[in-house]
């Protein structure tokens, strides 16, 4: 049996943080493909098209895909090549929803709203706060300097649901990781089977320190905020956790474990949405006991 459910990594001074983010990318950004995965069906109707670095998720609900996140604006190709790999058209991507606004989420957006004509999702929160003040989309660590921000074509508030064909997405807002991450519940269905999804939409630390809320103009009880988020969504029944990073459920170990042990399925877990958010209260409440 599947054991491990999540490495949230360890608190660091937010300036070693912030000095270790760009050179810990320089080899993804010169060169994104080593860091490709083979696309796979999770669970029914659900499958993985994400990389090594930030998930993708894609649902087929028999009248067109639903995509979450279109990850790193370099990945494109990436993307593209798993969804038709697949055995999709990416010209059936009718709804991309983009769990929060920081550019390693939506950075295929612009160019995936052009060409397929897709709609595109993301909170209301979260999208007023970049037209505040862009620079909150972290721009300046985007892999190409001619990158913008996506903006979303609709936006969401907490408790709105987007329906597309079988699949009904209840959006819930999430504050924390950004003021407007959003989570999300729906069912994904195999046959007459279902199982309920929880996807969470953000829990890096990084934007939690005081010196990045006092730059960006956030709340500075945002730390506070996240508790409540997470006691709020631990009340939630799940099946299958999906995160936004591969580390957050183990993405990458689950499918090498899938791999090896056919017939299991070690995303199935009727505990691992619970077990994940322990740990992430954990994490939160080291973070503030020791004054980060
Ligand atoms: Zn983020």
């Amino acid at each position: 049996m599947y054991i491990k459910e999540c490495d949230l990594g360890s608190n660091k001074p937010y300036c070693e943080v912030i000095d270790g983010f760009l050179p810990n990318l320089s080899d993804y950004y010169k060169n994104p493909v080593p860091y490709r995965v083979d696309p796979f069906r999770i669970w029914g109707n659900l499958y993985y098209v994400g990389d090594k670095k930030v998930c993708m998720h894609l649902v087929d609900t028999g009248k067109g895909l639903i995509l979450f996140d279109s990850g790193y604006s370099h990945h494109y190709e990436g993307l593209i090549g798993s969804v038709k790999a697949l055995g999709f058209s990416p010209s059936d991507i009718k709804v991309l929803i983009h769990s929060h606004g920081h550019f390693d989420h939506f950075g295929c957006g612009d160019r995936i709203r052009r060409e397929f004509g897709t709609k595109i999702y993301m909170s209301k929160a979260d999208t007023d706060l970049l037209y505040e003040m862009p620079e909150r989309a972290l721009m300046k660590y985007a892999p190409c300097k001619e990158d913008s921000i996506c903006y979303p074509d609709a936006t969401i508030r907490d408790g709105d649901v987007i329906t597309l064909g079988n699949t009904s997405i209840e959006c819930v807002l999430s504050p924390g990781h950004t003021p407007g991450t959003m989570s999300f519940f729906f069912h994904a269905t195999d046959g007459n089977t279902q199982k309920k999804v929880g996807y969470l939409g953000g829990v890096g630390f990084l934007t939690l320190y005081r010196e990045y809320l006092h730059e960006f103009r956030l709340d500075m009880q945002m730390l506070s905020i996240f508790k409540q988020t997470i006691e709020k969504l631990s009340a939630r029944d799940v099946d299958i956790f999906l995160g936004n990073h591969p580390n957050h459920n183990c993405t990458l170990e689950k499918r090498q474990y899938m791999l090896k042990n056919p017939g299991e399925n070690p995303f199935v877990n009727p505990k691992g949405w619970s077990i994940f958010l322990q740990a992430l209260e954990k994490r939160r409440a080291d973070f503030e006991r020791l004054g980060y």
